[in-house]
Formats: C-alpha cells, sequence, structure tokens
C-alpha cells in the first residue's frame, strides 16, 4: 500500500482483506464450482457460520487461515518454557508465532481455536458434517489432491444422508442460481 491512495481507496483495500471471501476461500469455490457443486456462502442460520454450506451434502466447510486459525501448533511440552498460566504454543511450519509479543499472539491464536472447536462442535450436533479446509493445503501444488480428498468426504456425507434419513428434497432456492452452460465444465 502506498500512499497515493486517498483515505476511502485505503479503507476499501482495508475492508477487501477483512472481509469474507479471502483468497483461500475464492479458491475452494471456485474449484467447486468449476467441478460442478453449488453452494451457499456465509448463511447465517447455520451455526459457526461456516465459508461454504453445501445443504444437499449436510456439510459446511471452513477454509482456514493458518496463521489466525493456529494450524498445527501444539502446546509447548516444555516446562521451562510455560510462562504464567499454560497459554504457551509451539509453531509449526505454517503457523509462525510472531516473537515479538508472542504471548499476545498466543491468546488471540488460542482463542480463535477454541472458538472454531466450539462451531464445529455445535454444528456437529446440529447435524452438520464439518469440513476443514487449511490455507496451505491449497497451493498451486496441493489444491487439487486436497480438493479430491473434499469431494470423497461430500460423496461420504451425501451417502451416510442416504443410509440415515429420508432423502431431504433437493431444494433450488438453497443454491445460488446457475447458468446452463455451467453444467459442461463437470469433469
Ligand atoms: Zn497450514
Amino acid at each position: 500500500m502506498t500512499d497515493t491512495m486517498t483515505p476511502e481507496q485505503r479503507h476499501r483495500c482495508m475492508a477487501q482483506i477483512h472481509s469474507k471471501g479471502t483468497k483461500p476461500e475464492v479458491k475452494v469455490r471456485k474449484w467447486l464450482w468449476s467441478h460442478g457443486y453449488r453452494y451457499r456462502l456465509n448463511v447465517k442460520s447455520v451455526p459457526g457460520k461456516p465459508d461454504i454450506v453445501m445443504r444437499s451434502y449436510r456439510t459446511a466447510i471452513f477454509v482456514n487461515g493458518c496463521f489466525w486459525h493456529g494450524h498445527g501448533v501444539r502446546e509447548a511440552h516444555n516446562e521451562k518454557l510455560r510462562i504464567k498460566n499454560e497459554e504457551l504454543l509451539q509453531d509449526s511450519s505454517c503457523c509462525k508465532i510472531p516473537t515479538t509479543n508472542r504471548e499476545f499472539w498466543v491468546k488471540k491464536i488460542q482463542r480463535n481455536q477454541v472458538r472454531d472447536q466450539e462451531n464445529y462442535r455445535l454444528l456437529q450436533e446440529n447435524g452438520w458434517n464439518v469440513v476443514v479446509i487449511w490455507e496451505c493445503q491449497l497451493t498451486p501444488k496441493r489444491i487439487e489432491h486436497t480438493m479430491r480428498e473434499v469431494e470423497l468426504l461430500l460423496n461420504e456425507n451425501m451417502l451416510s444422508l442416504y443410509k440415515h434419513h429420508t432423502p431431504i428434497p433437493y431444494s433450488t432456492e438453497e443454491d445460488t442460481p446457475l447458468p446452463m452452460a455451467a453444467e459442461g465444465t463437470t469433469e
């Protein structure tokens, strides 16, 4: 960001960074869409406000940034490292906690982790399947593999719906309207 931006432009730029629809989530959406999957975004009626909701699969997808959601960070086991309470986390390869103000960041990330777990639990209690996709799984090298795994999960979730419940009739009003041409993009 440079000083050539007007305050208004800067505001819009910042708002974009913090708003929903960040890059990793867009990658997932694009993949799903181009493979014929239809979904809803940020459905408020679903607990935990998942990033992507696929009602016909009874599946809620979260696309998590590795830093903010503390991907792979673990509580430190070294007693010497335990300062004050037990709020110390170990870095992981994709979540490096800043050394400056480290306690602050650890607390923040831990809070996010706790909230994530609560959301997942709440969803599962309400009969939803939860799929978590991490930012680091969406690099050009990994995205195809990751999304194929997600696809498998979706199919399993669909199967279990038919096994355990009366099938939920497919409801078009729950899904984004799509042009007929999009049908042809399915592999
Ligand atoms: Zn990660």
